[in-house]
């Protein structure tokens, strides 16, 4: 099942109405690594990992 992940729940409050869409949970975490950082973030903490875990859910 496709997977999505909505940054605006990552990150309320950036305002960012950016939605990430995979075939699968890797794609989803590997594509919402490239958008982190159209938001400034290069490097990818265990806390945000955890978070961004916390938000994928099924398309
Ligand atoms: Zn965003």
């Amino acid at each position: 099942m496709a997977k999505i992940l909505e940054c605006a729940k990552v990150d309320p409050s950036s305002g960012c109405q950016h939605v990430v869409r995979g075939e699968t949970e890797e794609e989803v975490l590997q594509k919402a690594g490239e958008h982190a950082k159209e938001h400034g973030i290069r490097q990818v903490t265990p806390e945000l990992m955890a978070r961004v875990k916390a938000n994928i859910r099924d398309a």
